[in-house]
């Protein structure tokens, strides 16, 4: 599909090599990492050495100082293989960026050059059995004593729950009566902190090999220097930040979508029914040519997000819209194709199963469909 981005030869070498990376190291090995519910820490450290980790990051940290694009391909080439659950665009593009942006120089100078070689892997745990898209409900508090944060709560259905060295906790700080958007802090918390654990990995329905877990702070103390940026100041941080999240993800959903469509579009070309290819029912013609006008769309929506975000211009309506409309849209792709397969569409074998359970959860993490109406309302004025 036709792209209006500045991508250059840089930017096809380092997709070339990411792709052949997948092929040669996560193809083999993910349907085991699915059985697992997790993937080995050494593949984290193989993206690490292939330059696959925050390549954006200051070269003085270990970084290459890349390109927003540079991001965008490592988020398209894992959802098109269909290897959603290798969550380095979390890492990478979601929860550094909290340490690089309101960190201290000391703590990026601590945790950031760890993240690039993927010696330290990255979570972040806002949702709460009893507060998701309301983040406002948070009930996990951090007291601050003379000698650091005692943190204690519950969060749920964090992604890299189990991996993750590092993890940035949102949590309140203030009394009851403060308003809950002044209330809530951003703290750095290490694996292995006395009072901080993690339940098993949550058995999902897709997404199998991503390790989403729970995580129990119970008095876990943590050192004063661990608070993220200003107290108080945690729900304008996430507020800035959060657009960046839905961007990532609708940009893995447009090239998911896209990758669907391309296993029906092959296999249609090959299966047989009534003497003929399937390609050659004109029903079968419209559907894939309805399919590919609504991808058309997204990609032209979801490349003008990329291209305002590489310009630094806001976009935080196109992120909540394209998050909204392409996490959608990704999901009846996925569906749409797999009935093109017939009832080898629901064989575990066939790729086009995995995108199509991997699809379900796109409209639910990082801010639900309803949510991102919420906010393109907001937005509209009302
Ligand atoms: C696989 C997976 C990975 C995740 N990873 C992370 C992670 O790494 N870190 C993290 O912090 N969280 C993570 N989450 C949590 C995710 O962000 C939440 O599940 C999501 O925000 C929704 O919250 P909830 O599940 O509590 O649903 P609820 O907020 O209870 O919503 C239930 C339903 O009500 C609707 N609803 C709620 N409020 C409104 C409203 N105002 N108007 C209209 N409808 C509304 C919702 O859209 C939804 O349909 C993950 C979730 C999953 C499933």
């Amino acid at each position: 599909m036709k792209r209006n981005l500045p991508f250059t030869e840089e930017h096809r070498l380092f997709r070339q090599s990411l792709s052949d990376f997948i092929a040669r190291e996560v193809a083999p090995y993910y349907p085991e990492w699915e059985d697992d519910g997790i993937v080995p820490r050494e593949i984290w450290k193989k993206c690490g050495t292939q330059g696959f980790l925050l390549p954006w990051a200051d070269e003085k940290l270990g970084g290459f100082g890349a390109d927003y694009l540079f991001s965008v391909i490592v988020m398209e080439e894992l959802a098109s293989s269909g290897f959603m659950s290798l969550f380095l665009s979390l890492h990478n593009d979601i929860v550094a960026p909290y340490i690089t942006r309101f960190g201290s120089e000391s703590q990026i100078q601590k945790y950031i050059p760890g993240c690039i070689t993927g010696d330290t892997i990255l979570s972040i745990a806002m949702t709460e059995p009893g507060a998701g898209s309301d983040l406002s409900a948070i009930r996990t508090t951090a007291v601050r004593e003379s000698d650091g944060w005692v943190l204690n709560g519950q969060k749920t259905f964090i992604s890299n729950g189990l991996l993750s060295d590092l993890v940035v906790v949102a949590a309140k700080t203030e009394s009851k009566n403060t308003p809950p958007h002044q209330s809530l802090s951003l703290f750095l918390v290490e694996r292995d902190t006395p009072g901080f654990k993690r339940g098993k990995p949550l058995k999902k329905i897709g997404l199998k090999a991503q390790d989403t877990a729970e995580m129990f702070f119970d008095h876990c103390k943590i050192p004063l220097g661990n608070l993220l940026g200003e107290e108080g100041k945690g729900f304008y941080y996430l507020m800035e930040k959060l657009p960046d999240e839905r961007l990532s993800v609708a940009i893995g959903c447009q090239a998911s979508a896209e990758a669907a469509f391309r296993l029906a579009l092959d296999y249609i070309k090959e299966r047989k029914a009534f003497g003929k290819t399937l390609s050659k029912f004109e029903t079968i013609q419209f559907e894939m040519a309805d399919m590919a006008s609504l991808l058309s769309m997204g990609r032209s929506f979801v490349d003008q997000a990329i291209l305002a975000h590489l310009n630094h211009e806001p976009f935080l309506m196109e992120a909540s819209m394209a998050k909204y409309k392409l996490c959608e849209l990704n999901k009846e792709i996925a569906d749409r194709c797999l009935q093109l397969f017939g009832g080898y569409g629901y064989m575990a074998d066939y790729p086009i199963s995995r995108f199509y359970m991997d699809s379900r959860v796109q409209t639910l993490y990082a801010g639900t469909s309803e949510i991102m109406k919420v906010i393109i309302a907001k937005n509209l004025g009302l």
